[in-house]
């Protein structure tokens, strides 16, 4: 029986050990024993499905990933050390010399950095439509192309792709379409059901959801994740079970914790709308999201990230910045603590000018993650931060 998406978070587990623990034990090995040569030989042959070595696989690290696919409703998955391993590992197992991708502008900044500076090295190259011109991204395709890449909603400009447009382009251009479902978290959008071949997460960030642990993990078609399995297993990217085990055990609260994330955003996005020193708010749940129809579509809920312009360009910015009072200034996301970020001057700043207009990345755009924290505390802390003289 199939059991919904808040069930899964908690009740994937893997098998109880001897002592029939009720939380998960952490298995902090890095190799695991054999009974005789003949187990050894087997396992190494892979006639059984087995521990070996935890740069191969671990408990820790088959829940985790067990979880995400079941969430989105995936054949089977990878655990990387972080989500950039989790995206460099895809591209590294299924691209050769000669590939090509295309992918929406608008992407997390150290992906796009590994389109236009690594991926290039290997005979790689990207192109690139427009997140509000995705009817353009047909005529990019070439011969060579082998995967499409997009991100929905985009980091940081909260666009929204349409990924059952995405999935039947793909499957038209016989394309691998890889989506970065960071933002949405498996709970409130699974991009398999539209189409997507595999889905790359962050689990960094909601995932953790508490801004202790790194990781990654790429879910998706069996056929294509036995090649980046192998990839991670020979190149040495694996997530440490220690962290494995803080993300599992943070996928229970995901649910419920993002329901939260989601409730205080569109408080807080309609707050900002309404305020005379904003310019313009983007969050995918209000209605005055350019692709708000679509969001709400193929989303359960607008996510926890808000973009929104500052009026007075630059310095209003700073100013805006420098009287911030309980919230952090920081670059993570998807933390329990509301983040403030920049990105003009920090995770978007290897950009060109141009680039980063391209994307919508003004000089007086902001980046808010929402956190756990009273709804009022965190429009407070904004509310006197906009006014501040
Ligand atoms: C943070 C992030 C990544 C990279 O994840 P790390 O765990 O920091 O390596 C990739 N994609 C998106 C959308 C992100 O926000």
């Amino acid at each position: 029986m199939s059991h919904k998406l808040e069930t899964k978070a908690i009740r994937t587990q893997m098998e109880r050990s001897q002592y029939l623990e009720h939380s998960t034990p952490l298995h902090l090995t890095s190799s695991f024993v054999f009974e005789d040569a003949e187990e050894m030989r087997a396992a190494f042959a892979e006639e059984k499905e087995r521990n070996i070595y935890s740069r191969f696989t671990n408990p820790n690290t088959s829940e985790l990933v067990e979880k995400v696919a079941d969430m989105e409703g995936a054949e089977d998955g990878v655990a990387f050390a972080t989500g950039m391993g989790a995206v460099f590992g895809t591209f590294a197992a299924l691209l050769d010399s000669g590939d090509h991708i295309v992918s929406a502008r608008s992407v997390f900044g150290s992906t796009h950095t590994l389109f236009t500076k690594f991926l290039p090295k290997w005979n790689i190259e990207t192109s690139y439509f427009k997140v509000d011109e995705p009817e353009k991204a047909e005529a990019l395709i070439q011969p060579n192309t082998k995967i499409l890449y997009a991100e929905t909603p985009t980091n940081p400009g909260v666009d929204v792709l349409d990924l059952s447009y995405l999935g039947d382009l793909a499957k038209k251009h016989n394309l691998i379409l890889v989506i970065d479902n960071c933002f949405a978290t498996p709970y409130l959008q699974q991009p398999i059901q539209f189409g997507a071949d595999l889905v790359i997460h962050s689990a960094t960030k909601l995932i953790d959801g508490q801004g202790r642990v790194l990781g990654g993990v790429t879910v998706g078609r069996k056929d294509l994740i036995r090649e980046i399995y192998l990839f991670a297993r020979n190149t040495g990217s694996s997530l440490s079970p220690f962290n494995a085990w803080v993300l599992s055990k943070s996928m229970e609260t995901l649910p419920v914790r993002v329901d939260r994330h989601c409730q205080t955003a569109l408080t807080v996005a309609t707050f900002l709308e309404e305020h005379p020193q904003v310019n313009w708010v983007k969050y995918p749940f209000l209605k005055s999201h350019p692709q708000y129809e679509l969001a709400k579509k193929q989303m359960s809920q607008g996510g926890s990230i808000i973009a929104f312009e500052v009026k007075g360009g630059l310095e209003a910015g700073r100013q805006f910045f420098d009287n911030i009072k309980l919230l952090s200034l920081s670059s993570n996301l998807g933390d329990s603590r509301t983040i403030v970020t920049h990105p003009a001057s920090t995770t978007h700043s290897k950009l060109s000018v141009e680039d980063r207009l391209e994307v919508g990345i003004t000089d007086g755009m902001v980046r808010l993650s929402i956190g756990l924290e009273h709804q009022e505390d965190i429009i407070n802390d904004l509310k006197q931060a906009l006014e501040a003289k």
